[in-house]
């Protein structure tokens, strides 16, 4: 069939108007230092590699465990909540997704800062739900004050994506405290680098909905895993989202995976242990080639120049196959956001950017 049997011109217009979330690049090419959607530069904890090939067998034949029991106690006991206050998903994406639709869609619009998760605009488009942005302040850290100036429901990323900035354990406690009436949803999928959860808050504050992955700091962005830890209540209004959508929630080797890497204590350290010493120095080497980096609480960096624009360096960095992330958007358009690499890929990165310093633009 032709072109123009098959693409209806009011459809694919249609289609068009769905302004879908633009994710980082996965270039399929050997050899890239890839530094663009803050994966680890480390493999996952071997014993969640052992769990996926043993769950991968004959089991296969039987559907999973739709409730996903296990791996909710686990996250339970980690967190030391109850299993009925844990809801995983597909990643945290889902999650989000989920709570964006069964929590955050109310009379009032949902309030984010006018820089963070590209995503959570994209949500508010498609499911139709008012949103308002709120602007960081000039160091761009969440003022929690400019939240009380309407009720509302409120997502926060914490530490703020993608400027790695991180507000206090205090400071969640006064922006749920502020809106008893409205779900609060801080997304902490980068907590474990250096953020403080907002867990222990939960029995004191209903209406907060915490979010994490084992994408980040398990290195399992590859399995997707994500889970939500709130009051049984919140946690019931997800999963009933979630069954209306007749999404199952993960496939057997997801589930057996993020058990064991949840079992595994002493990877978890060490990995957190290399990934903020690498922080460090990649710090201390953008700062020696004149950058100016935002205080990093995650496992990237987001980092301007006085001299550059972002994305001038984006590209030029590109052409020596180093990937980092631009953001085309007002304030943040001087920046590039940094992935916390390998020793390895650090250097390249050093290494790349001083040659395109040291020639014109
Ligand atoms: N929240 C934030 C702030 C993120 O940057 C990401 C990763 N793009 C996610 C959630 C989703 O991660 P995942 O679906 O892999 O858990």
């Amino acid at each position: 069939t032709s072109e123009e049997d098959r693409v209806s011109p009011l459809w694919s217009q249609r289609a068009r108007d769905l302004e879908p979330y633009v994710p980082g690049e996965q270039p399929q090419i050997p050899g890239l230092v890839k530094l663009n959607t803050n994966e680890s530069p480390f493999g996952p904890s071997p014993k969640a590699t052992e769990a996926i090939l043993a769950a991968a067998g004959d089991a296969l034949r039987l559907y999973p465990d739709p409730r996903s029991t296990r791996l909710r106690e686990a996250l339970a006991r980690r967190h030391e909540v109850a299993p009925d206050q844990v809801f995983v998903g597909n990643g945290s994406d889902e999650v989000l997704a989920h709570a964006f639709a069964a929590l955050l869609q109310q009379p009032s619009p949902v309030r984010f800062p006018d820089v963070t998760y590209s995503f959570y605009p994209v949500w508010c488009r498609l499911l139709g739900i008012a949103h308002e942005t709120v602007p960081l302040d000039a160091d761009f850290r969440v003022r929690v004050d400019d939240y009380f100036e309407r009720p509302g429901p409120v997502i926060v990323a914490n530490p703020n994506a993608p400027t790695g900035v991180a507000i206090g354990r205090a400071e969640v406690a006064r922006l749920a405290a502020g809106r008893p009436e409205s779900a609060v949803v801080i997304d902490e999928a980068y907590v474990d680098f250096g953020g403080e959860t907002a867990i222990p808050l939960i029995g004191e504050f209903p209406n907060l909905l915490v979010v994490q992955t084992l994408s980040k700091s398990r290195a399992l962005a590859g399995l997707r895993v994500g889970y939500a830890i709130g009051d049984a209540g919140l946690v019931e209004a997800l999963t009933r989202v979630k069954d209306s959508f007749n999404s199952y929630p993960l496939g057997r080797a997801a589930q057996a995976g993020a058990i064991a890497s949840l079992e595994d204590e002493d990877w978890f350290r060490r990995s957190l242990t290399a990934v903020t010493r690498n922080r460090d120095d990649l710090v201390a080497a953008l700062t020696r080639l004149g950058f100016d980096v935002l205080p990093s609480a995650a496992n990237f960096v987001f980092a301007r120049h006085p001299r550059r624009s972002g994305r001038s360096l984006a590209a030029a960095l590109r052409e020596r196959a180093v990937l980092v992330r631009h953001f085309p958007a007002p304030r943040i358009n001087d920046f590039l956001r940094i992935t916390v690499g390998s020793q390895s890929d650090i250097e390249s990165l050093t290494r790349a950017l001083s040659a395109i310093l040291a020639t014109p633009e």
